[in-house]
């Protein structure tokens, strides 16, 4: 008992009621209600589950969720080790050993042994990270630069590249070459979930593995200042910066949570520029452009800027439906019995919002919730199954937006467009954007009447009639739609 951190164990009890609303009563009574939450540090959760058979099918159909849910007590939690409930009284035989030692650990306080009971349950995915044999054998030195794991799935191969993100693969396929230091440094930004962090664990993995003698260290910004922070406390400032003198390639991962903190960042520009002095790479990820990045001094974010600045531009449908169908032959490369029905992956990419992370976890519900009633994916079960997240991700389109897309698309000006005059190469433009707004909004006919500049409703209603037969008879029209559709739906 005296392992366990009782701030994450009180938390914890909130977060599962609210992951009870998110996976289904069934699911949620069966696999999530017996787990227990041991520690949570350094991006990993340590979970306790009644068996291992329990361990490992959560890790494979709940974590995202689970992890999603843990972002609240601490954002950088990236992955789940799960270990067996020592007190479970049945058990399968080979989990029974790792549990006994996990349980003489806990009560003697050290962790290697309880870890290395975590590392047999989990399905493999601890295994490229490097991991500390005993906390208490590492010097202080050992400890702040332990870098953090690395998820063994993030790599080029599982990474789909699609026009939002070539750029950003790119460059980064082009660091991980590890040739001379072209850019410094390389600088990726994009919203949350377009794959940033994917990217960074894919080069370090690719380096790695080329250059087995490099020293790569990947950290997030957060563990940067916890490090500093630490070493500051326990007055070991040169240890610290001693550190970051054997690393040949630095990896900051969202470096925007240092900005305003005023001693790490200043120590973060200092480390930065002594290694790029020395002609090392370094790779950071952010939420946005340097520039962009709010309380970060001037002189700080025109430093990021120096090298090569790249942006992950949200998904496109194309990319979405590239990732699915990645997703979907990897697991069934292990579950040869999925069978999903045609549309289903087209749905979702069409739905679902442009976070790749979102999409992942509904997939991975969709695989449970099939696996548990054991029949085909269907479009049907689609929509049970994911209702909320297919809520959640409608994504309101504007009557506004859509009047601007199509002014532009037939280069006319928006007040033409909303205006009086009756000419053709008018009045088409308009009829497409009523339809567009009939189609994709769900505002009434006298609602979109009044937002086209007052026209009555009958207009309106003749205009989408008239863009419905056109769409029949002439092929421009309908490449006409289809692309503003698509740009509108994006
Ligand atoms: P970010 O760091 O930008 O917030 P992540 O790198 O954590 O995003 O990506 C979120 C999830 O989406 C990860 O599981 C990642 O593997 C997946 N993902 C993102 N982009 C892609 C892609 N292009 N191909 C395959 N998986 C992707
Ligand atoms: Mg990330």
């Amino acid at each position: 008992m005296g392992y366990k951190d009782k701030m994450a164990t009180t938390s914890w009890g909130e977060l599962k009621k609210s992951l009870r609303a998110s996976v289904n009563e069934h699911n949620y009574t069966n696999w999530i209600a017996p787990l227990e939450l041991l520690s949570l540090r350094e991006g990993v959760a340590t979970m306790a589950a009644p068996s291992g058979y329990v361990g490992t099918y959560v890790q494979r159909h709940f974590e995202d969720e689970i992890l999603r849910a843990l972002t609240a007590i601490d954002p950088a939690v990236r992955r789940i080790d799960f270990t067996v409930t020592p007190r479970a009284p049945r058990e399968e035989a080979p989990a029974s050993a790792p549990a006994m030692a996990e349980k003489a650990t806990a009560e003697s306080g050290t962790e290697s042994q309880a870890q290395a009971g975590a590392d047999t349950l989990t399905s493999g995915v601890s295994s490229a990270a490097p991991r500390s044999t005993s906390s208490d054998a590492l010097s202080m030195q050992d400890r702040m630069l332990q870098p953090a794991p690395l998820d063994p799935h993030y790599t080029f191969d599982s990474f789909v590249v699609g026009k939002p993100n070539e750029l950003a693969h790119a460059a980064a396929r082009r660091v991980a070459s590890g040739g001379e230091v072209e850019f410094n440094p390389l600088f990726l930004y994009g919203g949350v979930g377009l794959g940033k962090t994917h990217l960074m664990h894919a080069i370090a993995h690719e380096l790695k593995a080329s250059q087995p003698h490099l020293n790569v260290v990947y950290l997030s910004a957060e563990q940067f200042m916890y490090r500093f922070v630490q070493a500051l406390r326990e007055k070991r400032m040169m240890d610290f910066k001693s550190l970051f003198r054997t690393v040949d390639v630095l990896m900051v991962d969202d470096v925007q949570f240092i900005a305003g903190k005023d001693s790490t960042q200043e120590e973060f520009f200092h480390t930065f520029n002594a290694l790029v002095d020395h002609n090392k790479q370094i790779i950071i990820s952010g939420d946005c452009a340097p520039n962009e990045i709010k309380n970060l001094p001037v002189r700080i974010s025109s430093r990021l800027s120096s090298g090569l600045v790249v942006d992950l531009h949200p998904t496109d449908y194309e990319l979405r439906l590239g990732i699915l169908q990645s997703k979907v032959a990897a697991f069934r490369l292990k579950h040869p019995e999925l069978e999903v029905a045609d549309g289903v992956l087209e749905f979702l990419a069409h739905r679902i919002s442009t976070n790749v992370r979102v999409l992942e976890g509904a997939l991975t519900r969709l695989f449970a919730f099939a696996s548990l009633v054991g029949r085909e994916i269907t479009l049907e079960l689609t929509q049970d199954c994911l209702s909320d997240v297919l809520r959640a991700s409608e994504r309101k389109i504007t009557i506004e937006e859509i009047q601007r897309r199509v002014a532009e698309h037939y280069n006319i000006r928006l007040s033409d467009m909303i205006g009086p005059k009756r000419v053709r190469s008018f009045a088409r433009p308009r009829q497409i954007a009523m339809y567009l707004c009939k189609k994709l909004t769900s505002r009434s006919l006298p609602e979109i009447g009044r937002r086209f500049g007052g026209r009555d409703h009958t207009t309106v209603m003749h205009g989408v009639k008239r863009i419905e037969e056109l769409m029949n008879q002439d092929a421009q029209i309908a490449d006409d739609l289809e692309l503003l559709r698509r740009a509108l739906e994006a």
